[in-house]
């Protein structure tokens, strides 16, 4: 099983400061990840404005607390694993935030 490797337990440049304010609650759109998609190069990483994406055990993930679905991470990732979902067709909208 692949494995992800990249550390993304601090922020990203882009992302510097964001987690004061909870802007998954604008969202209107989601972006649902396809595992077995994800090459984990971290393109959707760096380009997240709200630093949302994160390295999750075998790919990488929203999340989405803070996430305001703005579609950069579907738009950049080079291998199509990332769809965005309209969030009334998504399912319950998680609240939690990732520990950070
Ligand atoms: S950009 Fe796409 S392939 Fe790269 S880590 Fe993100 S989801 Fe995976
Ligand atoms: S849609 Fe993607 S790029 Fe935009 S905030 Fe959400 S995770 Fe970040």
């Amino acid at each position: 099983m692949k494995r992800a490797r990249f550390r993304t337990d601090y922020e990203s440049p882009i992302g510097k400061g964001m987690f004061k304010v909870n802007t998954g609650e604008w969202r209107y759109q989601r972006p649902i990840t396809d595992e077995d998609r994800c090459r984990l190069c971290a393109a959707c990483w760096l380009v997240c404005p709200t630093n949302s994406r994160y390295a999750a055990e075998t790919h990488f993930e929203s999340d989405l607390a803070y996430c305001k679905g703005c579609g950069m991470c579907a738009n950049e990732c080079p291998a199509g694993a990332i769809t965005m979902v309209e969030e009334a067709k998504a399912g319950a909208k998680p609240t939690e935030a990732r520990a950070r």
